[in-house]
């Protein structure tokens, strides 16, 4: 099996799932307990926050963890839903958000809350021009993802935090991508919140983080969540130990090989366009490879339909937009970002990851033959 799809989630690294093995079913013991079990389970969720805190330049009490970015992110605008009324009543999101964070905003709609969404460009990088105009000093929080999961743009992430800041408003990101992928110091970027992912980066699924600049006391908000004391009181429930363990792994892996990895990334993508355009001179390429994540690539094929081409990649993985929009109907990132509902149909993402080779484009290049050639 070619698996391109790693954008959506990546294959746990060896090194990852050996770190895990013991916390399984030889040290299961629950880090809240006061016994040396307990205690043990402590000590390696400690390590694990040290390891994330460290990828992101910022201080270990200062890393919520959390079932994902979806939660991370929830946990933010139900937070400031469940939170006595301020008298900053705007949220800016740009307009090609992950729907976690999309959706718990809109929600705020309904309480009170003016949602308004930055525009962005024909490569999806939003627009700081417009944000100079929309982030207004009744702004609340600012949340604009560091790069978007379908088509990999990058977001000017430390410019639109400080438009926030000049605006005493909040910064957040969703990271869940760019974590791991390419360097992300959270310091310098100057965000009081991030959203991150385990999985993305050859971590576990079902983990991930919040950063809280200050730390969990320093929260503004309400708790959506009550009952346990875990991750100071804002994650409460009993600790994934190993997942911890695993993401905390993934993040030390990450430190040592993420310059290594997307330089190969980077020159992959290079050369597949490369052969790509010689067998399909007519494919558009959505992103800017090097203004991207590492490794991803949105297509639109012209004339071929997307569920078409898929249903032909019986052996490679490829995706058509998030996976978590379901694996049919239209992405919001790729309409905001085309504006041609003609074009939409025939996105495609690609998505390489460490182990993707350019030995596997000729079973692709000759699925598109076939294709064209009506076979
Ligand atoms: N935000 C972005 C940008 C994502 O790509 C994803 C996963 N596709 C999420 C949030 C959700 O992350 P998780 O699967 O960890 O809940």
């Amino acid at each position: 099996m070619i698996y391109w799809d790693h954008n959506s989630t990546t294959p746990c690294a060896p090194e990852v799932v050996e770190a895990m093995r013991e916390f399984w079913n030889e040290e299961f013991g629950n880090p809240s307990s006061s016994h040396i079990m307990g205690h043990r389970s402590a000590v390696a969720i400690q390590r694990a926050r040290e390891q994330v805190a460290d990828l992101a330049n910022v201080f270990p009490p200062e890393i919520v963890f959390t079932s994902g970015a979806t939660e991370s992110n929830n946990l933010l605008f139900l937070g400031i839903l469940l939170s006595p009324s301020t008298e900053r009543k705007r949220i800016v999101v740009s307009s090609i958000e992950h729907k976690s964070v999309l959706e718990p905003a809109y929600l705020l709609k309904g309480y009170g809350y003016e949602i308004v969404k930055l525009p962005v460009d024909r490569r999806g990088e939003t627009k700081v021009d417009a944000a100079k105009k929309l982030i207004t000093p009744e702004t609340l929080i600012v949340s604009v993802q560091a790069a978007n999961n379908e088509i990999g743009t990058l977001q000017p992430v430390a410019d639109l935090a400080e438009i926030a800041h000049e605006n005493g408003a909040y910064f957040h990101t969703d990271a869940a991508q760019m974590f791991g992928k390419l360097p992300l110091d959270v310091q310098a970027v100057n965000c009081d919140f991030a959203s991150f992912s385990a999985h993305k980066m050859y971590g576990p699924k079902g983990i991930g983080a919040l950063f809280v600049r200050g730390g969990p006391r320093r929260w503004p908000w309400a708790h959506p969540f009550l009952g346990g004391g875990q991750e100071s009181d804002l994650r409460p429930g009993t600790s994934n130990v190993s997942a911890i363990v695993g993401f905390g792994a993934a993040c030390r892996l990450a430190n040592d090989f993420l310059k290594e990895n997307s330089a190969y990334l980077y020159q992959l993508s290079e050369k597949f366009i490369r052969e790509l355009k010689v067998v399909e001179p007519q494919v558009i390429i959505i992103n800017e490879i090097n203004s991207s994540l590492p490794g991803t690539l949105s297509i639109i094929f012209p004339g071929i339909p997307a569920d078409l081409l898929i249903a032909h990649c019986q052996e490679i993985c490829i995706s058509r937009a998030s996976a978590c929009n379901g694996a049919i109907g239209a992405s919001h990132v790729i309409s905001e970002v085309l504006q041609n509902s003609c074009l939409e149909e025939s996105v495609v993402r690609v998505s390489f990851g460490r182990d993707s080779s350019p030995d596997d484009f000729g079973a692709f290049f000759r699925i598109l033959k076939k294709i064209r050639s009506g076979v």
